[in-house]
């Protein structure tokens, strides 16, 4: 069986940022990857907050990545870690001993699943308020939600945007009673309640949604809809290995160490209130650094 210092799960910003790490200090790395490396932000577009990146896609600053990490002699596999036993990461194409792992799967978007919601992502349709709000500088915008995230993306847009449209299923917000407020002080943010998307229209880009508001059809007329639903940790595979939250996020104490010795949390799947490329590549330095300290 092949050893290995570190075998990191997942290649996305914070799996690679945390090789690059590990590297740099000499250490064997494998990093694991069911899909495509550069993970989520491969769909980005147009990067405009990460320093020293502006305007770059998603797909070539991932590429960047894994060049650095091919560079600096770390070996990339395409596999998907199915479960981790005594320190071995068990894949779908065999078995891999390592002396620290670390777990960067990340979470992916929640999907409202409604037509043209695939068609219009990066046309309009966006899951992320903080990367692409600016985009959108004095149009019309919806998010769709009715959580912390919603409320959050909602008054960071009417900074932004001329109007915004919050359409939320429910007839009363599940977020914290202070975004609540905030966001009820805002002019330019309109509330709709009891409202189910229904459609999403456009041609080449979004033009409006379309609201099922108490039974009555509604058509609003924005430039881009912010989906913030929730998301989905992809941590399932190691329920048995560490702990996870309520929601399915890798439980942590201090954001790096997990429940189980040697195993370590980096990025996205753990419990974060800012998921974005800046805070993802942080924590896999980190998560390398720690577990080179803690395996010497
Ligand atoms: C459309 C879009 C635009 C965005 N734009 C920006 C932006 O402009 N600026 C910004 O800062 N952030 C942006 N983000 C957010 C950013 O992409 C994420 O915060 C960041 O990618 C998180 O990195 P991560 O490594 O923690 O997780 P991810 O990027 O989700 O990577 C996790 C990786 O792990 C892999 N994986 C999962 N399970 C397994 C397994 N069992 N075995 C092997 N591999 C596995 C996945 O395939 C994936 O490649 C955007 C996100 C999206 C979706």
């Amino acid at each position: 069986m092949n050893e290995y210092d570190i075998v990191i799960i997942g290649g996305g910003p914070a799996g690679l940022s945390a090789a690059i790490y590990a590297l740099r200090a000499d250490k064997k790395v494998l990093v694991l990857e069911s899909k495509a490396c550069g993970g989520r932000i491969v769909a980005a577009r147009d990067i405009q907050n990460y320093p020293g990146m502006m305007g770059v896609s998603g797909y070539e600053l991932a590429k960047k990545m894994q060049a650095q990490v091919e560079e600096l002699g770390g070996e990339i596999r395409y596999e998907r870690a199915m479960g981790i036993k005594d320190k071995v990461v068990c894949t779908d194409g065999g078995s891999y001993k390592a002396k620290a792992i670390i777990l960067a799967t990340g979470a992916e978007n929640r999907k409202l699943g409604i037509y043209g919601e695939d068609q219009f992502v990066g046309k309009g349709v966006s899951y992320c308020a903080t990367c692409d709000g600016s985009l959108y500088k004095d149009k019309n915008v919806a998010v769709v939600g009715g959580g912390n995230t919603a409320l959050e993306d909602a008054i960071y847009l009417a900074g932004v945007a001329k109007k915004v449209y919050v359409i939320h299923r429910r007839s009363e917000f599940r977020g914290d009673k202070a975004d609540i407020k905030k966001m009820n002080d805002f002019s330019n943010i309109e509330v709709i309640l009891s409202a189910n998307a229904r459609e999403i229209l456009g041609e080449e880009k979004v033009t409006g949604i379309v609201v099922d508001v108490d039974g009555e059809e509604r058509e609003i007329k924005v430039d881009a809809i912010f989906m913030a639903i929730g998301y989905e940790p992809q941590a399932g595979e190691f329920a048995n290995s560490v702990e996870l939250d309520g929601d399915g996020y890798i439980k942590t104490r201090d954001g790096v160490h997990t429940s189980a010795e040697g195993i370590y949390v980096a990025g996205d799947a753990r419990k974060k209130d800012l998921k974005q490329l800046v805070t993802a590549v942080s924590d896999g330095a980190i998560a390398a650094t720690t577990a080179i300290k803690e395996m010497e």
